[in-house]
Parts: structure tokens; sequence; C-alpha cells
């Protein structure tokens, strides 16, 4: 490091722990130093003092951090734990308050070192550098420290001199961008990383506009087009190092050569993909969620810049768990939340008492408005991602993550980039005619949740839905995988005409939709449903299901910040098992993880959660939660006409431990009728293995969503890879023959409880395939009873091992039309 240092002080270790270096803390925030320099330590103490003197400038509500400004006019935030601001102050004691002068060593903090242990993703504590202008330099890490013991060094680098006399310096270039899109969103961020090792002020200067280089937004707001001339200014010890590699990368080409991936869709699809069957005509109506009104006035200025930056670091934590294609778009935005003008911009608005999230919103619609000036409509959309974000950290900082869900009016078309489960049921679903999302796949869970509710979804259609104008008429033929936009008077009339057959068909269907379903050979076939909601079961019900294959337990807990107590879950368990009457009710046990996190579980980041700690691996992980949720089933639900079902399973070292956890709590809750505790098989293992799992599990249900994915090895999330996603893979089939069989040798019953069970088509194969139960959405319910009594037993056999020997889904599907004529 180049400078005069001078003022140094020294930092003592906070409490006793484990010295680490920043790299160790398992969140990008403060491991890739977005809020600065530092170290960390693993306390083995539960009392947080002040590293040096100086004074305190702020603790937030929820006391979990402090920030404190050292005599030589350094900042420092010290952050006990990770995610510890959600635990809104339980374990917390502050022991100072803003303003009060400390000494090194006086307490500032008490914390419970078990409870907050349980309770947060980590204790490890981040000591943040917040200053410019100043050099930290640590002591050996990697090491057991006493409080007290000396840890670190900061010293103020005085930017006139180096310590070898090395003036400061200026330095110039000249330089072409030939970037195929100039100097985009990716492009800015990949200049503001390359500046990180170098200390140097930089510019990029066009006639007479000037745009800090560290800054994405500043950038973007000068519109660099490809072919622009543009000068590298830099000033500082190092400058003509950060000027030359600030060159180097515009002049090769700025990562982008070779490829269009800065325009190309975010995600890039092949085109609509029906991810819930039917018909809707309807109007178009984009899902903007409205701006939440936010307080003007501060709460002081210490405590707002410590909540912005609270939430600033949650969205950026939660970005960083994107994966896939996502994790691209993720890391730009990451770069906008990190972008030192925004942050300044937003600084000065609380500095002049402005509340963080009005402050937060004024700098982004600053620097929205500099790029709308530009012009250019490819920059538009960073428009649409600093909005984006702009939603998201108001949203932290209101704490109403969800919040914005618009009212809808009769007959809308919901177009959305992606959506979550809990925005869709947020949705008001009587006036929700179809849904088109830009990305996601046909087997995400909103896309479960549409087909359950019957409404229509196309995903992964590309980001040129979203120019779509609200009120836009439009044709949404998921069956056809078809949006039609402002269709024409001959093809709205077709269009109505099949939705009137359809109905006629389905109100055939209905009629007969509460008989036993029965194939016309007379073998019989179960049909139930999958419910993920007490109003799913009386919807099941009414639709003829003959049970319930699948409950999605998780689905019942899934909007809400704080974990269901046992009573809270045996309530809903007892009052769907109610709704069902004696019909048997297989609860899944809760199968978070995966694309289904909950807030009120924090899991660590997980660089491929679907082949992480993901249901029954979660539960066993998780014995606590296990057990609670086996009391709650026993104690809500008849053990007559309970069932309880774990997902992804592998083998039955998943299996023995959970039936034996099961035998103590029917024990100790006096239950002494055997209940049924059956498994899905998700995974190609458990496929495998079936034989072998049906010889001890009462059950064996398919979850062809999940072992669709894990045998195509394709994220069943990913609309890359969506087209690649169908069920009736040969592959897939072949499995799913080892469970038929394997159940039946075992003298079991198997069912298919994934997506496939909902497809007509798919029927004749499966029951060809020894599957005697399948479980439907609610809505398929009646079609599918219809169908399965028009099979017949031999037929299917036959049409099954057709499909076995297939080469590819389409043409078991050819195969499937050509038997069902
Ligand atoms: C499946 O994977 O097919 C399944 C039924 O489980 P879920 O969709 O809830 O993961
Ligand atoms: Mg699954």
């Amino acid at each position: 490091m180049s400078g005069t240092m001078t003022d140094t002080i020294i930092l003592i270790a906070p409490f006793a722990g484990w010295l680490t270096p920043l790299e160790a803390v398992p969140d990008a925030v403060f491991a890739e130093r977005m809020m600065g320099d530092g170290f960390a330590i693993d306390p083995i103490e539960g009392l947080l003092r002040a590293p040096a003197a100086g004074e305190i400038l702020s603790v937030p509500a929820s006391a979990h951090a402090v920030t404190l400004r050292l005599d030589n006019g350094a900042e420092l935030l010290l952050h006990i734990g990770l995610d510890t601001v959600g635990l809104g102050g339980r374990g917390f004691t502050a022991k100072v308050t803003a303003g009060q002068r400390v000494r090194a060593g006086d307490p500032l903090i008490a914390f419970d070192l078990d409870a907050v242990a349980e309770a947060a993703k980590a204790l490890i504590t981040p000591v943040i550098l917040a200053s410019e202008g100043y050099v930290l330099t640590l002591e050996a890490t990697g090491r057991l420290v006493e409080a007290g013991a000396n840890v670190a060094r900061i010293a103020r680098v005085e930017p006139r001199e180096t310590t070898r006399g090395e003036s400061i310096e200026r330095f110039e270039r000249d330089v072409i961008v030939d970037a195929a899109h100039g100097i985009h969103a990716r492009p800015a961020a990949r200049i503001a990383a390359a500046l990180r090792p170098f200390v140097a002020e930089v510019a990029i200067v066009t006639g007479t506009a000037r745009a800090n280089a560290r800054s994405t937004v500043a950038l973007l707001g000068l519109g660099v087009g490809s072919g622009a001339s543009v000068q590298i200014a830099g000033i500082g010890t190092d400058a003509r190092a950060a000027v030359d590699a600030v060159a180097a990368l515009i002049l090769s080409g700025l990562g982008e050569q070779g490829s269009t991936a800065l325009t190309a869709p975010a995600i890039r699809s092949q085109g609509p993909v029906c991810a819930s069957p039917g018909l809707a005509i309807g109007q178009a109506l984009q899902l903007r969620a409205a701006d939440q009104d936010v307080p003007e006035d501060g709460a002081g200025a210490a405590a707002e810049r410590v909540g912005l930056d609270a939430a600033l670091a949650q969205i950026s934590g939660q970005l960083a768990g994107a994966r896939g294609a996502a994790a691209e778009i993720a890391e730009a935005h990451r770069a906008l939340l990190d972008d030192p003008e925004l942050i300044h911009a937003a600084g000065e608005q609380i500095a002049a008492g402005r509340s963080a999230a009005f402050a937060w919103r004024a700098a982004s619609a600053q620097a929205m408005t500099a790029i709308r000036a530009t012009g250019d409509a490819l920059l538009m959309e960073r428009v649409a991602d600093l909005k984006d974000l702009e939603r998201q950290v108001v949203a932290a900082l209101l704490g109403t993550p969800g919040a914005g869900v618009p009212a809808l009016s009769p007959s809308t078309v919901l177009i959305a980039e992606d959506l979550l489960p809990s925005q869709f049921l947020a949705l008001d679903a009587a006036n929700l005619a179809g849904i088109c999302t830009a990305a996601g796949g046909p087997t995400s869970h909103v896309a479960i949740l549409a087909a359950s509710a019957g409404i229509p979804m196309l995903v992964a259609a590309g980001e040129g839905v979203l120019a779509i104008v609200d009120g836009t008429p439009l044709i949404l033929d998921a069956d056809a995988a078809a949006l039609i936009i402002e269709p024409g008077a001959a093809a709205l009339s077709e269009a109505s005409e099949r939705l009137s057959a359809t109905r006629d068909r389905r109100a055939r269907d209905a009629a007969e939709a509460h008989e036993p379903c029965r194939m016309a050979d007379g073998t019989r076939i179960e049909i139930f449903a999958n419910l993920g909601s007490v109003t799913d079961a009386a919807a099941a019900v009414a639709a003829g299901a003959e049970g319930c294959g699948l409950l999605r337990t998780e689905f019942l807990f899934l909007e809400r910040e704080t974990a269901p107590d046992e009573e809270e879950q045996r309530e809903t368990y007892s009052r769907i098992a109610a709704t069902l009457g004696d019909r048997p009710l297989i609860v899944r046990t809760l199968d978070i993880g995966g694309d289904k996190p909950v807030p009120y579980l924090p899991m660590g980041a997980e660089e491929n959660p679907a082949l992480g700690l993901r249901g029954v691996r979660l539960s066993l992980a998780r014995p606590d939660l296990m057990r609670l949720q086996l009391r709650a089933i026993l104690r809500g639900v008849p053990a007559a006409q309970c069932r309880i079902m774990l997902p992804m399973i592998a083998d039955l070292g998943d299996y023995r431990p959970i039936r034996a956890l099961l035998a103590e709590v029917q024990a100790e809750l006096g239950i002494a009728d055997p209940v049924q505790l059956g498994v899905m098989i998700e995974t190609p293992a458990a496929a495998m293995l079936a034989g072998q799992v049906a010889r001890e599990a009462d059950f064996l249900s398919i979850g062809t969503n999940d072992l669709t994915q894990y045998t195509l090895a394709a994220d069943r999330g990913n609309a890359a890879v969506s087209q690649r996603i169908d069920a009736l893979h040969p592959a897939v089939l072949r499995l799913i023959r080892l469970v038929g069989e394997g159940a039946q040798q075992a003298g079991r019953w198997a069912g298919v409880c994934g997506g496939l069970a909902s497809d007509p088509l798919a029927a004749p194969i499966l029951i060809g395939l020894g599957i005697t139960e399948l479980s439907a959405t609610p809505a398929a319910i009646p079609g599918l009873k219809a169908a399965v009594r028009r099979l017949d037993m031999n037929a299917c056999v036959a049409l099954a091992g057709k499909a076995c020997d297939a080469a590819s889904p389409a043409e078991v599907r050819a195969l499937a039309r050509e038997a069902l004529i």
C-alpha cells in the first residue's frame, strides 16, 4: 500500500475467539469486502468490547451491531454473527448508546452466546473498517485470541506522498470501446471490479461528461456505446497501473467478446413451455409491485445508515444464492447494491435527516433519471434492474418482503419475469385467467400451485413478454404452448369455441367424478389429489378425489416469518383430515430446501441446493423439527386415515432412522395402531433400489418432478433447460418400471404424485408400468378419471413396453396419442 500512514491505532480483540481473515466469513458481502476491509472473530464468550477508544456512532434497536468512530477518524462496524438482524434484538443487550465515548475494552453489547448461536446462521463476527483513506493491517490469523489481545492496526493514508517519497501521479489514456454493446451493466461492473486492487481515483470521460469508474451507475449514465472513444483518467499513487488495467479490459472487449450475453434475454428460452394446461382469453397485466409508502423522516442518521447497510447486505446475500443463468444477473445486481455513487447519494439524504428507505428510493430515482437521459434502449433494461432492487431494498427496510401484489380485474392474464409461490398465493385466483412468465420452468413450485388451482400457465416465454402493454388482449393457449398477442376476430372466436367445448366436456366429466375409478377391464386405479392447503382439500373432495396422495406440508407454512409450532400444525392437519372425511390422507413431511427455502429456517448457502440438504436430509439433520411434525401429524390425523411419506430418500439409510423416530413418537403419544410410513421415489438411487426399499417402506409414491430433474440432470426451475424436462422421457419411464416391479414383488403399492400423474396422456403408460395410484392436482381429477375409465390393462402394458424402448419423450407422446385414438 502506498501513501503516508499517520495516526495509527491498535485494535484489540473485542472478545475471546478464533481470529480469521474476512475471506473465511460465509457471507459474500463481508468475505468479498463489499463493506470494507477488516477481519472476523468467532466468539467463545458473549460480551463484545470496544476494540479501541472512540465514539459510538450507532447501535440499532436490534443491538446486533455497533458502529464506532476511532480517534483517528476511521469508522468501524462490528457485526455480531450473520443474519442476526432478523433476531429482532432477541438475545442481545446494548451496553452503550450513540454519542457515548468508550475506551478500548469497554463493554459494547452483551449477548447470549448459546441462544444466538442456535437462532443465527453463524456467530462469526466481522469487524469492518468502513471508511475510505485508511489501511488495516492484520496480525496472524487462524488462532485463538484472548479478549484484549492485539489483532490489527488501522492507519490513515495521507494521499500526498508515498512512504518511498513517490508523489501522487496523474495518468490519462484514450481508448475506443468496441465491445458489441458499449459499457453496459456487466462491463461496468467488470471495470469497477478491475479497480479493486488499486487506490487511485479513476474516471471515464466522454466529451464533457465524467463518471467515477468504480460506480456502475455513474458509468451507465455516460451511455457509452460501441465505437465510442473515451478517456480513462486516473489520479493517485498507482494511477498509471489502474488506468492501464481499465484500458486493457476495455481493449479486450470488456469480457463480452463473441457473445451477445448482455442483450440476450436474462434466461434464454426456446419459447413458451406449458406449466399448467388450459386456455385463457383475457387482458395483460404486468406484475409490477406497487411502490410501498416510505417515511420521509429518519430516526437519526446513524441508525438509518446501519439499517441501510443491513438491508443492502441482506439483499446482496440473497442474490449471492442465485444459481445457473440467474447468477450472472444477480452479480450485476449485487454490483449495483455496492455502487459507491448510489451509496453516496443515499448517504447524503440520510445525513439530511431522511429515512433509509426514502434515501435509497431517492438515490435510485436519481440514477434512473440519469440512465433514461441517455435515451439508449438497451440501458433502459438497467432502469428495470434499479427499480427491482429499489423495491427489494425498501421491502427489506420496511420488513415487508413480498408486498405489492396487484389487485386483478376479471380475466387477467398476469405477466411476470418470474413468480414466487408466495406471490401466487397472494393473488386473487377468481380473477386470474392465466399466467405467463418470462423465466421459470414447468415443474417449479409456482407451476404446481397454478396447476392445482386450474390456472393455465406458460413459463420460459422469454423477456419479450415483459414489453406487452397492460390491457392488451391475449389468448394464452397453454396446451399449444402459445401466447397470442392482440388476436384477430377469427382466432378469438375459435378460442372461445374451444373454451366452451372444454367447459362442456368438463361438466360431463365432473358429473361422473364421484364414482370410484375402474379401468374398462375392471382394474381398480385410485385417483387421489395433491394438496397444499385446506382450500385445496375442499376443492379435491368436490372434484371427486378418493383421498390425498400428497399433502405438501411446507406449502402450508410458506407465507410466514416464524416456524409453526406443534399446536398450529396439528390444527391445520386436523382441518384437512376433517375436510377429507374418511378418505386416506398421505402427509408428506417437510420438504424444505432446494427451490423452497423458508425464511424461518435460515440454511447456509449451498452451492447446489437441489443436491443439498433438502427433504428428508434436513429432517435427519434436524430431528427436533421432525419429531415436532410427527407429533403434530399423529395428533391431528386419526390413525386409520393417516399415512406419512418421506421426501427425497436415496436408500433405506434415510428411511430407518425416521421409522425409529416414528415408533418413539407413537409410544410417547400412546398410539398403538400401526401408522403407515411410505417414501417418495424422487432420486434415481431410490428408484434403482425400489425393490429393497419396498420390503420395509409401507408404500412408494413417485415424485416425477424431482425424479425427472435428477435423472435428466436438468434443473426443474431453469428456463434454459425447461424443454428437456419431460417426465415421459424413456429414461425416467425405465426407472418408473423398476419402481412398479419392485413394489409388486414386495406386495406394496406404487403410485405417482409428481406432475406426470395429472397428464391424461401419461396415465396408460404409468398404469402399464405397474402404478395403481395417481395423485393429481384437484382440477385434473374429473378428466383423469374419465380417461382411466376408457383404458384396458393389456393395451396399457403393451404401450408401456414400447414407451420404455422409445428414443425420446416426443416419440413416447406420439405412441400414447396413437394408442388413445
Ligand atoms: C415431485 O418431486 O414430483 C414431488 C411430487 O415433490 P415436489 O414437487 O413437491 O418436490
Ligand atoms: Mg419432489
